[in-house]
């Protein structure tokens, strides 16, 4: 079958476009040599938080007793952890594959790497592929820093450290960013020590530093060894255990070792200087606002184009890519909002501008903050972690930014965000009646802590 348009990557833009595509009429192939569905499927998302709530459930049984309730000693069985994990990632790879059959004959998967052999034209598994439209969806893959001695030990990278079955007696985590702070604290629950060694001052070093500083407290509370301001020069086996030191002079000695310091586009064997697709100095694929590369007719969504890497960013991505092959509209790739969330617990969640962002561009703005422990809800399911802040504009009274620390954050947050989406009033908060008890409730508080919607 000769194509219209060639998908290559089946992550979580490529998928939904490839599907739509070929119902819309297009003869689509999609290339894919790894396991359909992609990071978010196979090694991020699903199986590290089906991993974060067996964690969680060791933690909260841990501390049942502070409310009354006497489970006896707690245990994990990590082997059994892995299974369901593996059971849950079976279920949604099961369901991508369901997807792409469904989408008929005009959508054909091909089981291979794709690489560019000239404009518009790859080549996988021997065979050459043309098409009018190529649009790239490549992910990107864990980095792997340059580090004295690494390739001289064994190391975890994010996947395979969630197919160990033994728990680990001490897990060192090179990296402080939301894959190393996830796991860190997730092993720490099943049992391990740990030790994550971070190169910046704080871990999530984007955050603004209460944030940082309110998950680096539940995690020295928790047990969690923390050596901040300090980048790992070398590491070396000794006797079976791996020996890590720091340009501070630092060292620490664990069992096991995990690298978690960011992650690399799939774009360094993809023949993209064969298609005329520029890619910046990190490998990131170049695109305008539209998501067209350098190249006539081949576009780029999700992770490979730099932009920020989660999932929801990819699929909506796809939402204005398809509307934009549909002839539909332009552009709308910049100026998104673009919410995260961290699952450690409590989780880290953030939408628009941190106040370090707003002070170093000038942005005029009013904030607020308050500790998550004064939200009625949080001190009655004993979740009392974590701090609330919210930026506001002067003039529109519209929220500028949110960062959230606190049980289930990252539900919470959604509130904020439909305000901001639908460019409303903070003020919307105050006027609406907000359920009692909930950690909504909070939000409003938050909110009337600004001496504009103070009630006095
Ligand atoms: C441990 C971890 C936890 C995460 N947790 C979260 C989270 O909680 N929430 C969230 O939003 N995001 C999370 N992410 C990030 C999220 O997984 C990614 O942002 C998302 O999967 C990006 O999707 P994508 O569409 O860009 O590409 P991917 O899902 O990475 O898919 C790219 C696909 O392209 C294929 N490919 C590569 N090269 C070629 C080639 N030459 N030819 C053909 N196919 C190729 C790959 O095999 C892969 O299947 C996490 C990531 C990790 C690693």
């Amino acid at each position: 079958m000769q194509s219209d348009v060639i998908v290559v990557g089946s992550g979580q833009a490529g998928v939904p476009l490839a599907e739509r595509l070929a119902e819309a009429g297009r003869r689509v192939k999609l290339f894919e040599p790894g396991q359909l569905g992609g990071t978010c499927i196979n090694v991020g998302c699903t199986p590290t938080k089906t991993m974060v709530a067996s964690a969680r459930a060791a933690h909260v049984a841990r501390g049942a007793e502070r409310l009354g309730v006497r489970v006896g000693t707690v245990s994990v069985d990590l082997s059994a952890v892995v299974d369901r994990k593996n059971a849950i990632v079976d279920q949604w790879r099961a369901g991508v594959e369901r997807r792409l059959e469904g989408a008929g004959d005009r959508l054909k998967v091909v089981g291979g790497k794709a690489r560019f052999v000239g404009e518009r034209l790859i080549e996988a598994g021997g065979q050459r592929y043309g098409a009018e439209t190529v649009i790239l969806n490549v992910g990107a893959r864990p980095r792997v820093p340059k580090v004295s001695g690494l390739d001289e030990v064994e190391w975890f990278d994010s996947s395979s450290v969630m197919d160990v079955r033994e728990l680990p007696q001490h897990l060192t985590i090179m990296g402080g960013g939301y894959i190393g702070c996830e796991f860190g604290q997730m092993f720490r629950r099943f049992g391990a020590e740990v030790t994550i060694m971070q190169r910046g001052l704080h871990l999530l070093p984007g955050e603004d530093l209460e944030i940082s500083k309110a998950i680096e407290d539940v995690f020295r509370s928790e047990g969690i060894k923390l050596i901040l301001g300090a980048e790992v020069v070398e590491v070396a086996d000794e006797g079976g255990r791996v020996n890590v030191r720091c340009d501070s002079g630092q060292r620490t000695q664990g069992s096991h070792l995990l690298v978690a310091v960011g992650r690399v586009p799939n774009t360094d064997d993809l023949g993209c200087e064969r298609a005329g697709i520029k890619l910046d100095e990190r490998g990131f694929v170049q695109v305008d606002d539209g998501f067209r590369t350098s190249a006539e007719g081949v576009y780029a969504v999700g992770d490979c184009t730099g932009g920020p890497q989660y999932t929801h960013n990819a699929w909506d991505d796809h939402r204005i890519l398809y509307d934009i092959l549909m002839e539909r509209r332009r552009g709308g790739r910049e100026g998104r909002i673009v919410p995260s969330t961290v699952f450690t617990d409590p989780q880290v969640a953030r939408a628009g501008l941190t106040e370090r962002q707003a002070k170093e561009c000038g942005i005029d703005y009013e904030v607020a903050s308050m500790p998550f422990g004064q939200v009625a809800r949080a001190v009655e399911l004993d979740e009392k972690s974590g701090v609330l802040k919210v930026l506001i504009d002067p003039a529109t009274e519209r929220i500028l930014g949110a960062a959230l620390v606190g049980y289930e954050a990252g539900e919470l947050l959604h509130t904020l965000l439909m305000l901001m989406h639908s460019g409303a009033s903070a003020r919307t908060l105050v006027n609406a009646q907000i359920v009692h008890p909930t950690l909504a409730e909070g939000l409003q508080t938050l909110i009337m802590r600004l001496d504009r919607f103070s009630l006095t």
